[in-house]
């Protein structure tokens, strides 16, 4: 199957196909084994043909951003994984415009040199818009739902456009977090005029207390678990004196308790056995649930 579908991919200008890929490779926990077919769409068009060849076969790829939310397990991916690395940016007036496999950064830093201000926030996020827009990605008090006013998508029907009630979105929610076979191929943010040096300021502020709390020295994916409400889900790791704890390479990061560091080769086993150890542990010390921000595959 996965030959036949290959040999027409293989047409579509701007997409590169890998075979057995190591989704290690792909994410920023540097975790997972292979999956059948990596996909690597070079510009939106390469990826709606690549969706529509598939669905041909009746294949539905899993998409891939920059990986930077994301537990791939050590068996790896037995399907096809489509890859988003167009990353076009366009100013229009106060209006940005990027393709999905944009880096936050690379926005944050175009958006400062043209005086629009309101994207601070991401620039230090190492995800890519399709990524954040899917998980309306926020810190220091800025969400994607604040900045954004249309995305693309294209699904089996074709491609559509929606406006920002339609995202529904809410804490690391949004229309399509529920609807995981459509892909998100652009969006756009509506920003306000400012100051290209105090945007940078800002910018800069915002590195350095990230750098200051976060273990950026280990790969990781950021947050494990969505905040509670009325909690912080570090603080509540911490309070149970689980900061430093390992399984395999796996370890709660001193730094900061609501991330897990791959220390040393850790599998993804030892992620997901460290995971279910830290919410088992505060649910009994303290009742709160901790519900996962990562995903699983
Ligand atoms: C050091 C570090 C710090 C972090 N800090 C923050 C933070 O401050 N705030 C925050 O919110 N997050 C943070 N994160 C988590 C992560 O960067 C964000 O969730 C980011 O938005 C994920 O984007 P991505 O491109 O890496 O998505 P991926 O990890 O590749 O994918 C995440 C999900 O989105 C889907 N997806 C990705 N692209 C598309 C697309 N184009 N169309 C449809 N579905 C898609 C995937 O299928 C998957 O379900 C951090 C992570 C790290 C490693």
């Amino acid at each position: 199957m996965y030959t036949s579908v290959s040999a027409i991919l293989q047409n579509v200008p701007n997409l590169y196909i890998f075979k057995d890929e190591p989704m290690s490779r792909h994410t920023t926990f540097r975790i997972g084994g292979p999956c059948s077919l990596l996909l690597d769409a070079h510009s939106s068009d390469a990826a709606v043909q690549a969706i529509n060849i598939l669905n041909r076969f009746g294949l539905t790829p899993f998409i891939l951003g920059k990986g930077s939310n994301l537990l791939v397990s050590d068996t790896g991916y037995d399907g096809i994984v489509l890859k988003l690395s167009c990353n076009k940016i366009e100013v229009r007036g106060n209006k940005i415009f990027a393709e999905s496999g944009a880096a936050l950064s690379a926005v944050a830093n175009t958006a400062q040199k043209k005086g629009l201000s309101g994207f601070e926030f991401a620039h230090g996020i190492p995800g890519s818009v399709g990524g954040a827009v899917v998980m309306n990605a926020g810190a220091y008090g800025g969400e994607i739902s604040q900045v954004l006013t249309t995305s693309t998508y294209v699904s089996e029907t074709g491609v559509f456009s929606i406006s920002l009630p339609e995202h529904n979105f809410g804490y690391r929610k949004s229309f399509y977090k529920n609807n995981p076979r459509l892909l998100v191929l652009s969006a756009e943010f509506t920003l306000s005029p400012g100051n290209p040096d105090e945007i940078a300021a800002k910018m800069r502020d915002l590195a350095e207390r990230r750098r200051e709390k976060q273990p950026l020295e280990f790969p990781s994916a950021g947050s494990v678990f969505k905040r509670p409400e009325g909690h912080f889900a570090g603080a509540l790791i911490e309070q149970c004196g689980l900061k430093g704890y390992r399984i395999g390479g796996a370890e709660v990061s001193e730094k900061h308790a609501g991330f897990i560091i791959n220390r040393e080769n850790a599998t993804a086993k030892d992620v997901r056995l460290l995971v279910e150890h830290i919410q088992k542990t505060v649910n009994r010390e303290t009742g709160i649930n901790l519900e996962c921000e990562i995903c699983f595959i």
